[in-house]
């Protein structure tokens, strides 16, 4: 836990020479594609409904919109779910493209689908987070994906991995791939914080460290899970030098069959991308703000378990109550404050520091104990 680095999970590998490997990789150049950050991906979630791609697609494509993106087989917590209009609508993303000239993009998971997806015209696939996190998957596609010669993006697996994300990575390349790219769509955690994927921006970077010519797109739709997060991370994403970002965009969010929270319609979009402020920092203040971002990141954390804190200190009120208990266990106090102080001291922090802090979150939880004893 002393290690910064250990302790940021990135262990000796944060210490390993820039990769060697992959170094001819090409850029995700599309012929009549701006190449300028950021390149800009967007379409909805899901292909739904003819209708909904389309007006969808054509408004997208007014705003000059490139690539559409649009899942047709859509990885599903649980069954029953919407699961996605399966290849019916690869014929929906022709005719987006026939009427709109955007390139169509979707995600691939099986075999199937890469031929499928191969078959119909697509331009460019991209493959899920919960597919990166299985390498028989990975590998499954990647064979599958031989000989051809289109961009491939790897969305970060859900756990925070970056070995097995380069991984998945390498298996597309060793295919014979090229144009391969990373979407950086932030960690899943167990408990639902203020990102709907933590984004630990740490990742990301340290894959630019690695592998500097390699695209790294930003995620901001399922890395926040709430449209009004999609442009901030969309402006962290390009102050730290991100080539680009896919988004999700539906003419109707607030009627989409998947994901509605976080899509926003082709007008927010636009201006989101209108406010976007692209920076070409010097090294100096990037490191600077990178650092900035690294003490945002773990004040919300630090608000967040805390929340969570006071939410299992309520539990504790509920069952005290229907105990009959006495709110202050003063034992139970007094092991907690001598338990954390050693700890704190260990940890390279003042006791007195750290006794002051305990203090003031016991007395809230305190209260919010009080609140449930006696509402
Ligand atoms: C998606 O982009 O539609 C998707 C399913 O995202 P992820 O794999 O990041 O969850
Ligand atoms: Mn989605």
């Amino acid at each position: 836990i002393r290690d910064p680095e250990m302790s940021r999970g990135l262990g000796d590998a944060y210490k390993r020479q820039v990769y060697n490997k992959m170094n001819d990789l090409q850029p995700i150049v599309l012929p009549g594609i701006e190449t300028k950050r950021p390149m800009v991906i967007a379409g909805p979630c899901s292909a739904e409904t003819e209708e909904q791609v389309m007006s969808s697609a054509r408004e997208l494509a007014a705003l000059g919109i490139g690539i559409f993106r649009a899942g047709i087989w859509k990885p599903r917590t649980k069954p029953g779910g919407f699961e996605g209009v399966g290849s019916e609508g690869l014929r929906w993303l022709k005719r987006v493209k026939e009427e709109t000239g955007m390139y169509v993009a979707t995600e691939v998971a099986t075999e199937r689908h890469v031929f499928e997806a191969l078959k119909h015209g697509i331009d460019l696939v991209w493959i899920g987070a919960r597919t990166a996190a299985n390498p028989f998957a990975v590998q499954e596609i990647a064979d599958a994906l031989k000989g051809a010669d289109i961009p491939v993006l790897v969305k970060n697996p859900v756990n925070p991995d970056l070995e097995l994300w380069i991984g998945a990575m390498e298996r597309i390349y060793n295919a014979g791939l090229r144009r391969i790219g990373a979407i950086h769509r932030g960690f899943s955690c167990y408990d639902k914080q203020l990102y709907r994927n933590q984004p630990q921006w740490y990742i990301p970077i340290e894959l630019r460290r690695r592998i500097p010519n390699l695209p790294i797109f930003c995620d901001p739709s399922h890395m926040g899970g709430k449209r009004e997060l999609v442009a901030p991370l969309c402006q962290q994403a390009m102050d730290l030098g991100f080539d680009g970002v896919i988004v999700e965009s539906h003419c109707n969010p607030d009627c989409a069959w998947s994901d509605k929270e976080q899509q926003v319609t082709p007008d927010a979009l636009r201006s989101i991308l209108e406010t976007l402020v692209i920076r070409e920092t010097s090294q100096t203040t990037e490191n600077l703000s990178e650092l900035r971002r690294q003490i945002d990141e773990l004040d919300n954390r630090l608000l967040e378990l805390l929340s969570q804190r006071m939410r299992v200190s309520r539990e504790i009120g509920q069952y005290k109550k229907e105990h009959s208990m006495q709110i202050l266990q003063t034992s139970r106090y007094d092991e907690i404050l001598n338990k954390r102080i050693a700890q704190a001291q260990e940890l390279g922090m003042s006791g007195e520091f750290m006794k002051e802090v305990l203090q003031a979150i016991h007395e809230e939880s305190v209260q919010q104990q009080m609140k449930i004893i006696n509402g």
